[in-house]
């Protein structure tokens, strides 16, 4: 007999097997029973909660033989041909995979015809957030005149990315992150109605992993079960999970209380050499620090969502650090966390963590940030960072110009504008030296006026400041350049930034394109290749045009900036009202 993926199996038949939904199930049922049944529903939600299920339960619902009813029975032909994909009325379309124009297209022409055996057609498009502008414009047309015969689902973990204009046509239900109880309930069932054996431990240990999702949560009992002979104990689903164990971290934690550097970055050593996954240290860790930090407040971990710990430990353990320390050690943690995914030689930044949280005067430092609200040792970086740049715009001419074709007027703001803000005296600019530049085409410079249109079109006003300081440098086939004035920002985008840039990028031209940001001392990392079309004509020059639109960003951003524009006044930056 074939395999069956577990999650395939115990996928959800009816509204009533949906796991941690009510609020949507219940209100699903409702209009199937009084026939008030919409057009358009938008199904939103982390993945894994149980979107597609539902909406293929919708789907049975509305055509099971016995129907339309709340409860399909799924053993009638429409039924079964609908669990096995064959049905003629059930479109599942993966927007994914099919982004554009031509897909929706051959949908708006099929919508037209009747259903073949069923009562309705139902088209299902996964991941909807993925079409293009185009191909949504096309499902709007037809969102805005249904026939009478067609429901639609849209998909999607990302809802803000879909257009207003389609989500003000459609029901929209908000799934929610299933809970670790819930999950672990699901999981028992499931071991049980197996006849498998496990131990408590083990099913936690895979609910909390799993991360609110309930298709996470059947894959992983999936991989561990598959493993396991006889009982599925804790240790076994510690090992493949890569998860990295309580003993480890107790030992860490002991080394950062009793500040010894090097026991720490042995630990670390030794659970690399042993394979383990640097995020997973960082991630366990923070996670035993939040259970510290919980068992202090509250002297319990129940309803909590956590692995549990021996009382034992946390009582001890919970000596180590006052809870401002433990709320600076976390965020240092997650600071790290973030910052590996960009780093280029992850375990040093890893290493940087953990001596800083094993140093007292730099933990020290840490938890005082930690209650005010701006950081010094953010200022002081950001103070050098800018007087280098302030030393360089003096050095030499300044080198940025705008990007071609372009053509908007620098809307200036007043010299009275409102709290936040500086004006200076322009700095007179000029193209830049032809050396360093990569030649632009009309169209490649087209895509990145697109991606500040975009960025602005999406609300991500922080983003849109940032980027709208830096100047196009330049595209290939694979990578896009942007050149900025000093580091600061383009670091800021790089860290910050380039996970949605590089997004937004393949959504503009449908391939995927690595970001490099760098400031005007850095070379471009790697050096891009000369492009062979031919070369726009050097771009007019311009009135200096860095943005920063203080209101926009958000309030860690904006303080240290603050304080930056303080110390050095209107020989910085010129700050522009974005808003035209
Ligand atoms: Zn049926």
């Amino acid at each position: 007999m074939a395999y069956i993926a577990l999650y395939r199996k115990w996928r959800p038949g009816t509204f009533g097997d949906l796991v941690g939904q009510e609020h949507i199930s219940r209100t699903l049922s409702n209009a199937i029973t009084t026939g008030r049944i919409g057009h358009a529903y938008l199904f939103s939600g982390p993945r894994g909660t149980g979107k597609t299920s539902t909406a293929k339960i919708l789907a049975k619902a509305l055509n099971c033989e016995h129907g339309p009813t709340p409860e399909p029975c799924g053993k009638c032909r429409a039924c079964q041909k609908i669990n096995d994909g064959s049905s003629m009325d059930v479109f599942e379309i993966d927007a994914a995979s099919n982004r554009g124009i031509d897909e929706i297209r051959d949908l708006r022409e099929t919508v037209k015809f009747a259903p073949v055996d069923g009562r309705y057609k139902v088209y299902i498009i996964d991941e909807v957030h993925m079409l293009t502008t185009e191909a949504f414009n096309a499902l709007l047309k037809t969102l805005e005149e249904p026939p009478a015969h067609v429901v639609f689902i849209l998909a999607t973990t990302e809802a803000h990315k879909v257009p207003p204009t389609i989500q003000s046509r459609c029901q929209r239900y908000d799934f929610k992150r299933i809970t670790v109880e819930e999950i672990r309930g699901r999981l028992e069932t499931v071991v049980t109605e197996m006849g498998l054996q496990a131990e408590a431990e083990a099913l936690d240990m895979i609910a909390i992993q799993a991360d609110g999702g309930l298709r996470d949560a059947l894959s992983l009992l999936d991989q561990c079960s598959a493993l396991a002979e006889g009982e599925l104990t804790a240790a076994r689903v510690r090992q493949v999970l890569g998860l990295i164990g309580h003993d480890w971290i107790y030992k860490l934690t002991e080394a950062i209380y009793a500040r010894k550097a090097q026991v720490a970055l042995g630990v670390l050593a030794e659970l690399l050499r042993d394979g383990k996954d640097l995020k997973q240290v960082l991630t366990e860790l923070s996670l035993h620090l939040r259970s510290l930090m919980i068992y202090q407040a509250t002297g319990t971990l129940e309803q909590m969502d956590l692995y549990a710990e021996p009382d034992a430990v946390l009582q001890e353990q919970g000596k180590f650090f006052d809870t401002e320390e433990l709320m600076a050690m976390i965020k240092r943690l997650h600071e790290a966390l973030a910052e590996i995914k960009w780093s280029p030689q992850p375990r040093i930044t890893v290493e940087v963590a953990l001596m800083a949280l094993c140093n007292p005067t730099v933990s020290g430092a840490v938890t005082q940030a930690a209650g005010a609200a701006v950081d010094d040792g953010r200022i002081a970086q950001l103070e050098a960072k800018l007087s280098q740049m302030a030393a360089q715009l003096a050095a030499r001419p300044a080198a940025v110009a705008a990007p071609a074709g372009t053509g908007k007027p620098a809307a200036q703001r007043p010299a009275a504008s409102g709290q936040g803000t500086a004006t200076r005296a322009a700095v007179p600019a000029e193209p830049m030296p032809q050396a360093e530049v990569v030649p632009i085409t009309a169209s490649d410079a087209e895509v990145w006026d697109k991606l500040l249109a975009l960025l602005k079109e999406r609300n991500k006003m922080p983003i849109f400041a940032c980027m709208n300081q830096g100047q196009f440098a330049g595209m290939s086939d694979t990578q896009f350049f942007v050149k900025f004035k000093g580091v600061l920002m383009a670091d800021l985008a790089m860290r910050n930034y380039r996970t949605l840039l590089e997004q937004l990028l393949e959504e503009l031209t449908g391939r995927p394109l690595r970001l490099h940001c760098s400031g005007e001392d850095t070379p471009l990392m790697p050096p891009p290749k000369p492009v062979k079309k031919k070369a726009a004509p050097p771009p007019p020059p311009e009135e200096p045009s860095i943005h920063v639109d203080l209101d926009a960003l958000p309030p860690e951003e904006r303080a240290p900036l603050e304080k930056a524009f303080e110390i050095f006044g209107d020989h910085v930056v010129e700050i522009e009202d974005d808003k035209q």
